[in-house]
C-alpha cells in the first residue's frame, strides 16, 4: 500500500497533522493502536501555564521567548502566534466549540473543583477569568446517584475555599437503574449514552429545575454529549441559572467527542484511519525510511514518501523506559534522556518530573535521528517529543497541535 504520508498514532497530534495534510492535497494514512490521551482529557487545551522554573505564565505568546532552545515551541519560533490561531480554527472547523486566547490564559475548573490556567476550553465547561469568581455564590452541586467518578465532596470543599456556599445532592432516574446494577457500568460514557435520549434528558432537567430554585448556580459532572454538545446546550438553555459542567475522572466524554470529531473530519477529507493496528517495524535505508509494517497487515508493507511519528509519550507506549534507558520502539529513534536513573524522578510526586521531559530527539525541522543520523523523511510531533514537561508547564495540547501544523506545512510533495 502506498500513501504520501503515513502517520503513526491517531491522537490529537496525529489527527491534526493528518487533517492539515489532507487539506493540502496529501494522501494520508493514520495507523493508531488504541485510545489516545484525549480519552482522558480535561476538556481544556493547555498552551503554556508555567515556565520550567515554575514562573506562572499569563500571556503564552510573550513567554515562549523565555524557553530553552530545545523546547518544541522554540523550533516553531515566530510562527507560534500564527499556529495558535490556526490550531483553534482547526478545532472550530471540526465542530469542536472552544473558547480561549493565546495572549491570555483563562482558568478552568478541575475534577477536584480547584482551578488551573489553560488556553482553550470546550464551551461545555465554565472558564473563569479569576478563581475568585465563585465568591458569594450559592452553588447546587449535583451528582447522578451511584456515579463514583465525580467527587462532589472534593469539589464542594474547593468551591467553599474560594468563597462559595455549596449544597450537594444526587439525582436518580429509572433510566440509570440498569447501569447502577454494576459500578463498572456506571461510568461517564455510559451515562452520556443514556442521556442522549431526549426524554431522559428532559426528565433530568425537570429534576434540576425543581432542586435549584434557591441557588445561583448548578454544577454538574461532564456526562453529556458523546457526539455533540447539544445536550449541554439544552440544559443551559432550559435552566434559568448558570450551569457549571465539571470534568470527571476518566473516561472524558468531551475528550471522546473531540477524538471522534477529528477522526471524522480526517476521514471526510479522504484520509485512511486504521484503528486497532500498531506499527511494529520499519525498513530503514541510508538516512530515510522506506516503509513500515503493522501487526494487522503482516508482511504487507505501508510505503510513503514521508512518515510522521505521533505515537505519544510513555502513557501511549510511544516511549518505553527500562532499567537501561528510554527507547522509541517503532524506529529505534534517538531519545533525549539522562542515563543516570537517579535524576529521573522528583520525590515530590506533584513536582516537575525530569523523566517527563525525555522524548525523541529531533533537528530544527522535527526530523528524527537514528544513531545520530537525521532521517530525511521521518518527523516526530506531539508528546513523543523531548524538551518539555506537559504536566508541569501545562503545554501538552499546545505542543501537539502546533508541532502537528508546523510539520504538515513543511512537507513537500
Ligand atoms: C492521561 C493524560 C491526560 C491529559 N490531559 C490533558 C488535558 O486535559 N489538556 C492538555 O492540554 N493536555 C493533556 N495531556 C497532555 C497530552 O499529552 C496532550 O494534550 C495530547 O493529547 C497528546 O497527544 P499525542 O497525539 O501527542 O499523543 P497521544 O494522545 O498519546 O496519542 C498517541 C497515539 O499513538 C498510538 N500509538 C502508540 N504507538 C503506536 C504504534 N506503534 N502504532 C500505532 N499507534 C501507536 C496510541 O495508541 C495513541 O492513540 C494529557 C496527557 C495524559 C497522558
Amino acid at each position: 500500500m502506498k500513501f504520501d504520508t503515513v502517520i503513526i498514532g491517531g491522537g490529537l497530534a496525529g489527527l491534526a497533522c493528518g487533517i492539515r495534510l489532507q487539506n493540502r492535497g496529501f494522501k494520508c494514512a493514520i495507523v493508531s493502536a488504541g485510545q489516545s490521551a484525549l480519552h482522558f482529557s480535561s476538556g481544556s487545551f493547555d498552551l503554556l501555564n508555567e515556565l520550567p522554573d515554575g514562573t506562572a505564565v499569563a500571556n503564552p505568546e510573550k513567554a515562549i521567548h523565555l524557553l530553552d532552545k530545545k523546547h518544541p515551541y522554540a523550533k516553531i519560533g515566530d510562527k507560534f502566534p500564527v499556529y495558535t490561531q490556526e490550531a483553534k480554527q482547526l478545532l472550530l472547523d471540526a465542530g469542536i466549540e472552544v473558547q480561549g486566547d493565546s495572549k491570555r490564559n483563562s482558568y478552568r475548573i478541575t475534577p477536584m473543583g480547584t482551578t488551573m490556567p489553560t488556553w482553550l476550553t470546550l464551551t461545555d465547561f465554565t472558564t473563569l477569568e479569576t478563581p475568585n469568581e465563585v465568591i458569594g455564590k450559592k452553588i447546587l452541586l449535583v451528582n447522578i446517584a451511584g456515579f463514583l467518578d465525580f467527587n462532589t465532596k472534593f469539589v464542594a470543599d474547593a468551591f467553599e475555599t474560594n468563597g462559595a456556599e455549596c449544597k450537594i445532592i444526587s439525582v436518580s432516574l429509572p433510566e440509570f437503574e440498569k447501569l447502577r446494577q454494576s459500578p463498572t457500568e456506571m461510568r461517564s460514557a455510559n451515562i452520556a449514552r443514556v442521556l442522549e435520549n431526549e426524554n431522559t434528558l428532559n426528565a433530568l432537567v425537570a429534576k434540576l429545575k425543581e432542586a435549584s430554585k434557591s441557588f445561583d448556580t448548578v454544577a454538574l459532572p461532564a456526562v453529556f454529549g458523546l457526539s455533540s454538545n447539544d445536550p449541554v446546550k439544552k440544559i443551559k438553555q432550559l435552566l434559568d441559572i448558570p450551569v457549571h459542567i465539571i470534568p470527571t475522572m476518566p473516561p472524558s466524554v468531551a475528550g471522546i467527542r473531540t477524538q471522534k470529531r477529528l477522526r471524522r473530519v480526517f476521514e471526510l477529507a479522504g484520509g485512511f484511519y486504521m484503528l486497532g493496528d500498531s506499527v511494529v517495524n520499519a525498513e530503514i535505508g541510508d538516512g530515510k525510511i522506506y516503509n513500515v509494517y503493522t501487526v494487522n497487515h503482516g508482511d504487507i508493507a505501508l510505503y510513503a514518501d514521508n512518515f510522521i511519528l505521533a505515537s505519544g509519550s510513555f502513557f501511549s507506549n510511544g516511549l518505553c523506559a527500562s532499567m537501561d534507558g528510554v527507547t522509541e520502539p517503532v524506529f529505534g529513534a534517538d531519545v533525549d534522556f539522562d542515563p543516570n536513573r537517579n535524576t529521573w524522578y522528583n520525590a515530590s510526586v506533584f513536582g516537575a518530573q525530569r523523566y517527563r521531559t525525555f522524548g525523541v530527539a529531533t533537528d530544527d525541522q522535527f526530523r528524527i535521528k537514528i544513531n545520530g543520523k537525521v532521517q530525511d523523511n521521518v518527523y516526530a510531533i506531539g508528546s513523543v517529543l523531548s524538551g518539555f514537561d506537559a504536566l508541569q508547564e501545562g503545554c501538552g495540547a499546545g505542543v501537539s497541535l502546533l508541532t502537528a501544523l508546523y510539520v504538515a506545512d513543511h512537507l513537500k510533495k
